[in-house]
């Protein structure tokens, strides 16, 4: 039953704690106190790492804590922090080209294609291919396979090229939005209208309602059809 005790191990000692609770939950229900590897606990914001196996099986499997519920023979350990490399760049003085990737990570070049971080990643995101497109300078692949990312770290876990794909794809990202989408023209007219002044009263109005309003006008707006 879902709810049964089951034993777990904890950095190597054993608890029994309910069938029905996640990682996260069953660590605090043995008495742990989670000051850094915990977040907002529903799976968004990737700081709850996870790794753990089963007895008699070799295979060291990853996850957020507060997504995975805990099973019989579990032998797990937070990673609350993954001190990944990660390039100091200015934007501004940066090209959209493949270029830049090889002097800010050279690292990324040396995947061996193995898809051990695409495994790992508790979204399901192709990093591998992400990684990939990068290579082959197509950023805009590499920005669109990678933006559900939360930074979990969970990937340059297991990298054996020590690629931390995560902060790749953040500069991917970067300069596919600052210099290859296609700039909105209503979003740049709207922004002169408002510089403009010219909806001057329309933001007043939105500023000196409550936050129900605010709510209810946000979800009752027009909007473009996908
Ligand atoms: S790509 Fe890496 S850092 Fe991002 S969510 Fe997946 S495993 Fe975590
Ligand atoms: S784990 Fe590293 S080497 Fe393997 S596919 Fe992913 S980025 Fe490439």
């Amino acid at each position: 039953m879902d709810d049964a005790m089951v034993r777990i191990y904890i950095m190597g000692k054993e608890y029994k704690v309910p069938g029905n609770l996640t990682i996260l939950t069953a660590m605090e229900y043995a008495g742990y106190k989670i000051k850094r590897g915990a977040g907002c606990r529903e799976g968004f914001c990737g700081a709850c790492a996870t790794v753990y196996r089963f007895k008699d099986d070799y295979k060291l499997k990853a996850d957020l804590a507060c997504q995975t519920k805990v099973e019989d023979g579990m032998f797990l350990a937070q990673l609350p922090f993954v001190p990944a490399q990660m390039a100091i760049y200015d934007i501004n003085k940066l090209k959209p080209v493949v270029g830049v990737f090889q002097e800010l990570y050279p690292e990324n070049f040396k995947c061996v294609s193995c898809n051990a971080c695409t495994k790992a990643c508790p979204q399901d995101i192709k990093v591998m291919d992400y990684i990939q497109a990068i290579v082959r300078e197509d950023l805009a692949r590499a920005a669109d396979l990678s933006f559900d990312c939360i930074m979990c770290g969970l990937c340059a876990m297991r990298c054996p090229a020590e690629i931390a794909q995560y902060n790749v794809a953040i500069l991917a990202r970067r300069l596919y939005g600052k210099y290859l989408v296609p700039r909105a023209e209503h979003t740049k007219k709207r922004i002169e209208e408002l510089d403009k002044g010219m909806w001057e009263n329309e933001v007043r109005e939105l500023m000196s309602i409550s936050k129900e309003e605010l709510k209810e006008k946000y979800t009752s707006r027009d909007r473009e059809e996908d």
